[in-house]
């Protein structure tokens, strides 16, 4: 039998007493953990839940969420985890395409505001049958009229229960993609897919039991969850967990925490790099981390060595996708870590590049990036034309552009969607985002395709300046003139104080695209 949650449950044996999660002052246990965990599927069962029936879950990072997580595995549940910026309208949509029978929402608080939304998108979806509140007080009746916590439905429960018994083909869990062209679509993932993947993470980045994890990157998405959650919890690691990133409060958890693992987005580095560089929290963290991650997005080549020289570690970059579990691609520790490339196929999984017919591009030319292996999802729930769109023979193409080096690394070009055409010219953002950010006055960078009447769509650059820089649009455009063809280089520049993000971290490019223009230079 191979299920997600007995990875939990072996750890909670070998190491009972050891911090599985951290949140504050309060440290919950391995052997805590599962057996809360053991309560919720006590629960579950006592409800009607079945095994292969699905559970929506939207939480932020705390214990919260691998307790109910685990605890649906562990009743033969499928997970679905949402994002926790969904409005009412959104978690209804999700809850009937995913045919959810529960749903565990976390209330909100002040510093985390969810409201009500939980509560009204449940009451829109028909099937759904069961709503538990998760509160931050527990002890506290539900904000919610009506509803019922799940402190109070687990009270009385017991912590013992053995988990169901699933195949390794059964969905564990549908991660739905966030939907940026067409509906969201919920990925289905395999206990096989998410075991296989989180087991060659763990033995990728030599995991060990003293490792300890700030975790920071949202645990309904792919990547913390593989990378941090599922790995971490694995390996017997610790997880500090930080709802919601800021750079100083981060800073001082790393380094009260003594934490010597970090996985991030490319803009959480940026943020590590804004604070006080001298600062003794600075140094506390750079004598205790020893690996450190980026994924989700392009890593800029300027980030990764300011961070080398700041915090004294490499940053090793990796790539995928919520539909590959996520993990495909990793700079391995013990060979070179290339800048600007996404490493090498993990151990199992094979990378190719495509044409538009599937057909593999010779070597050394630009391609679409098809993945197979242990860690390619089922299909998209419910949506057998979507899923024949991209899966072919074992191989799912994965809408990103590379091109692959002598030694077969991978260097991510761009999203094809984002590729900007400039008066006929194919225009990657990427490679101008490097260029503007090697400027001294210059922060961080988004670059995007607008419309224009003559040329069909207009290079545009987003800016953010170091604070105090009088650097001017002209200048700035100048600057691109000299380094860059006359087809590629921003005509438009607008300077803003921040970016807008996913709650993942990425910069949402769509919002820039769509936002009213000033006209050209
Ligand atoms: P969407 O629903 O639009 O696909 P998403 O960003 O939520 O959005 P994810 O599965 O979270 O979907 O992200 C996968 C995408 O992130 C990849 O297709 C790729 O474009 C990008 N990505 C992941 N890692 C890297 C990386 N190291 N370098 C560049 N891009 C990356």
């Amino acid at each position: 039998m191979l299920n997600l949650a007995l990875m939990l449950e072996g750890t909670a044996e070998r190491l009972p007493g050891r911090d599985a999660v951290v949140l504050g002052d309060t440290r919950m246990s391995y052997a805590h953990l599962n057996d809360a965990a053991n309560q919720v599927a006590n629960l579950l069962v006592d409800s009607g839940i079945r095994p292969g029936d699905r559970v929506a879950l939207s939480c932020p990072n705390l214990p919260y969420f691998p307790i109910v997580y685990f605890g649906i595995l562990k009743a033969g549940g499928v997970v679905v985890p949402l994002n926790v910026l969904l409005k009412a309208g959104e978690i209804a949509y999700h809850l009937r395409d995913s045919g959810a029978k529960a749903y565990f929402c976390f209330e909100g608080t002040r510093e985390l505001p969810m409201g009500t939304e939980g509560w009204s998108g449940f009451g829109q979806a028909a099937g759904c049958e069961h709503f538990f509140a998760i509160s931050a007080y527990p002890h506290a009746p539900s904000l919610i009229d009506g509803a019922r916590t799940l402190a109070s439905a687990l009270a009385g429960r017991s912590p013992r229960f053995q988990t169901v018994v699933t195949e390794a083909t059964d969905t564990a869990v549908i991660l739905y993609t966030s939907g940026t062209t067409g509906q969201p679509k919920g990925a289905e993932l395999t206990h096989a897919n998410l075991v296989m993947n989180a087991l060659t993470c763990w033995r990728l980045f030599g995991a060990a039991d003293q490792d300890v994890h700030l975790v920071t990157l949202p645990l309904f998405h792919s990547f913390g969850q593989t990378v941090q959650m599922n790995a971490g919890l694995y390996g017997g690691a610790t997880l500090v967990l930080l709802p919601r990133f800021d750079a100083s409060t981060a800073l001082a958890l790393m380094a009260r925490e003594r934490v010597t693992f970090f996985a991030g987005v490319p803009t959480m580095y940026w943020g590590l790099l804004s604070v006080d560089r001298k600062s003794s929290d600075v140094r506390a963290i750079a004598a205790n981390l020893r690996m450190a991650i980026s994924g989700g997005a392009p890593l800029p080549v300027e980030i990764l060595e300011q961070v080398e020289e700041v915090y004294g570690v490499r940053i090793r970059e990796g790539y995928g996708l919520s539909e590959t579990s996520p993990v495909a691609s990793f700079n391995h520790p013990g060979r070179e870590a290339k800048p600007g490339s996404v490493g090498q196929p993990i151990w199992g999984v094979q990378m190719r590049l495509v044409d538009v017919d599937w057909n593999e591009v010779p070597d050394g030319e630009q391609g679409e990036i098809a993945i197979r292996g242990h860690n390619v999802m089922k299909g998209y729930h419910g949506r057998p034309d979507a899923t024949a769109e991209v899966l072919r023979d074992g191989w799912f193409r994965t809408g990103d552009v590379a091109r692959r080096d002598a030694d077969g690394y991978y260097f991510i070009v761009d999203r094809a969607k984002d590729m900007i055409v400039r008066g006929g010219f194919n225009v990657y953002p990427r490679e101008i985002e490097e260029t503007i950010l090697r400027h001294p006055d210059v922060s961080l960078v988004a670059v995007v395709g607008v419309s224009h009447e003559s040329h069909g769509e207009e290079v545009k650059a987003f800016v953010i300046r170091n604070p105090g820089s009088r650097l001017t649009e002209a200048e700035l455009v100048n600057w691109c003139r000299e380094r860059m063809a006359s087809y590629k280089y921003p005509r438009l520049v607008e300077f803003r104080s921040d970016l807008p993000m996913t709650s993942t971290g990425k910069i949402l490019k769509r919002l820039l695209r769509d936002a009213p223009g000033k006209g050209p230079m």
